[in-house]
């Protein structure tokens, strides 16, 4: 089976990545309790004691689609997951690329990039390989002939609010029409003509959502970017890529905060993520009822967990470090839920 096959079969592909140690963890002698025996096998070996003191390994083997080692590059996860889904888009199709995971443990790095310069030789991530790759096939002659046109939006779901990125964080409101159409009203969509466009708006969007904040991942983390590449035939939608930055998954945990705000915010990305796990068991049972109104984040992405033509696929980025073991469970596990129905 290639993943095209494997795509076609399930209409989801989940995938695993697991991060390289960081200097931090280095620094404090963190232990990588992670490997990937097989290239879509990925076990846990978590250090566990006895009640009499003696020390053992708890070994976990989960399986996916994909497993993705610290040596991975962007290009290599992205052709294994996002890729074969620009084809859906010219297709009349929806996609959609999610990354789910702890904080820190590389959902940015996978589908912004790194943009700081620190990793010269992998700075594009998801978003701007496949706006890359729609360019490319735009030029091929069956497309061209169907005079398509690009289009990109960049905003955030925060709290349940959705906010415009590529509009200094103009807040939006979601509309559901007559026809069940839900529209963001008044989301820019800039024309891009090129790749180099694409990447100043993700710059653009970038600074934006880390503009104002008191640590660089303490509003990401709480929020829900997304990134959409939108073909247009004559005005009308052709096709749509939803690329999409989730919210830490370990910000559920803070439904016990001492603060009411912080309280607010990780029950309601609990509600999103286990809306979002239902709304993709739907789209692989070809459900027509998806739950898609539990949640702001599912419902403006509605129109890509409907229809015959919608693919998805979903990368959990994982973090090796013994501290961050029971992160790297319950994504593992979550992960593991999404491909099952
Ligand atoms: P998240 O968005 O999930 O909170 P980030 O993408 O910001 O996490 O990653 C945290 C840090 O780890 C960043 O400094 C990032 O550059 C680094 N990092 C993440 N994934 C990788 C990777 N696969 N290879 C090298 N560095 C990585
Ligand atoms: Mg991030």
């Amino acid at each position: 089976l290639t993943t095209a096959d494997l795509i076609e079969e399930h209409k989801i592909c989940v995938c695993v990545r697991k991060r390289p140690l960081n200097k931090k963890e280095l620094t404090v002698r963190d232990l990588d309790v992670l490997t990937i025996p097989s290239k879509d096998v990925v076990m846990v070996h978590e250090p566990k004691q006895k009640v009499d003191l003696t020390r053992y390994l708890e070994n976990q083997t989960f399986r996916f689609d994909f497993a993705f080692d610290e040596s991975s590059t962007n290009e290599m996860v992205y052709r294994f997951t996002a890729r074969p889904l620009v084809e859906t888009i010219f297709e009349r199709g929806m996609a959609t690329c999610f990354a789910y995971g702890q904080t820190g443990s590389g959902k940015t790095h996978t589908m912004g990039g790194d943009f700081s310069g620190k990793n010269q030789d992998c700075a594009k991530g998801v978003y701007a390989l496949a706006a890359r790759d729609v360019f490319l096939m735009l030029k091929k002659p069956n497309y061209k002939k169907l005079d398509l046109q690009v289009y990109a939006t960049f905003f955030e779901i925060y709290s349940g609010k959705v906010f415009d990125l590529l509009n200094h964080k103009a807040k939006l409101r979601v509309l559901e029409d007559g026809k069940q159409q839900v529209q963001v009203v008044g989301l820019q969509e800039r024309d891009v003509r090129c790749t180099e466009d694409v990447l100043k708006l993700i710059e653009v969007g970038n600074s934006c959502r880390t503009s104002g904040q008191t640590s660089a991942n303490a509003h990401s983390s709480r929020s829900h970017a997304v990134f959409q590449i939108i073909l247009r035939r004559k005005g009308k939608m052709h096709g749509k890529f939803s690329l999409i930055d989730l919210a830490g998954n370990e910000r559920g945990a803070d439904t016990s905060s001492a603060d009411r705000q912080t309280r607010l915010e990780g029950a309601e990305i609990n509600k999103s993520l286990l809306a979002l796990k239902e709304c993709i068991r739907a789209l692989g049972r070809n459900k027509p009822h998806t739950p898609f109104r539990a949640s702001k984040l599912t419902q403006v992405l509605r129109d890509s967990f409907i229809g015959e033509n919608s693919r998805t696929c979903m990368i959990a980025t994982i973090s090796p470090g013994m501290a961050s073991c029971e992160n790297t469970l319950n994504t593992l596990r979550y992960a593991n839920r999404v491909k099952e129905f």
